[in-house]
């Protein structure tokens, strides 16, 4: 184990973990945390707190003072002095889903039950950022299964959305990896995920969509064989309101 390694938590086994193994967004970003021991991993208890966020190694800040100078600014002026330092902690904590993994967040909290009917937790908020500019996406995620001798513990679910949904995401992929998560966990008879999210790419930047949500699904066994048990899932997830 390599002296960055230790300091950051990561142990050679975490090369198998989903974080390691996503898409190469995370394999960047978990390179980047290997090679220098001086960036810590986000923990719970900062990223809004961003002043009494722990020092860094400066690289990040350095990036992003250079960007404030692209864009026209002057870092050094007072409003900025530290803007680097909390956008270097933002993004840090908002992308914190790569160093999660499902099996943690979901701990013991799964118990035999008999229980054969969809379990929904719906209108679960989520926030992520898009892959493509790193600006927010943010809607509800509706998430169903149907046990087959296993359940969760119902607060787990919005765990799970948020492992995937604080990474760099297109909303289809991180639709997808909510329900195969669920899949691996409790190999239920069947899992649905619906997603409606807004960009804030598309809001922002003159597309004159600034009302349209995009809706994504994710039907596993069950759900993608009965008609019945998919109409239910989807009228059911269909009729939240995103406000
Ligand atoms: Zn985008």
């Amino acid at each position: 184990m390599t002296d960055a390694n230790m300091k950051s938590g990561r142990s050679p086994d975490d090369e198998n973990t989903e974080a390691a193994q996503a898409d190469p967004p995370a394999r960047g970003m978990a390179a980047r945390r290997r090679t220098s021991g001086e960036v810590p991993s986000p923990t719970a208890g900062w990223g809004l707190d961003l002043d009494d966020a722990p020092a860094r190694d400066g690289e990040f800040e350095d990036v992003v003072r250079r960007m404030l100078e692209l864009v026209g600014e002057d870092p050094d002026r007072e409003g900025l002095l530290r803007t680097p330092q909390r956008v270097a902690n933002a993004l840090t904590w908002l992308t914190r889903g790569y160093e999660t993994d499902v099996k943690d967040v979901v701990g013991h909290a799964i118990f035999e039950e008999t229980h054969e009917n969809m379990v929904l937790v719906r209108d679960i908020e989520l926030y992520s950022l898009c892959e493509h500019h790193m600006l927010p996406f943010f809607g509800r995620a509706h998430v169903a299964y149907i046990p087959d001798g296993k359940i969760v513990g119902l607060s787990k679910l919005p765990r799970i959305v948020d492992v995937f949904a604080r990474r760099l995401q297109v909303q289809e992929r991180l639709t997808e990896q909510i329900a195969q998560a669920i899949d691996d966990v409790l190999q239920p008879r069947g899992v649905g995920v619906v997603i409606e999210a807004n960009h804030l790419c598309m809001m922002m930047r003159g597309v004159e969509k600034q009302n349209s949500r995009t809706i994504t699904s994710a039907l596993r066994g069950a759900f993608r064989t009965d008609a019945k048990t998919r109409e239910e899932f989807l009228h059911l997830a269909h009729n939240s309101q995103i406000r």
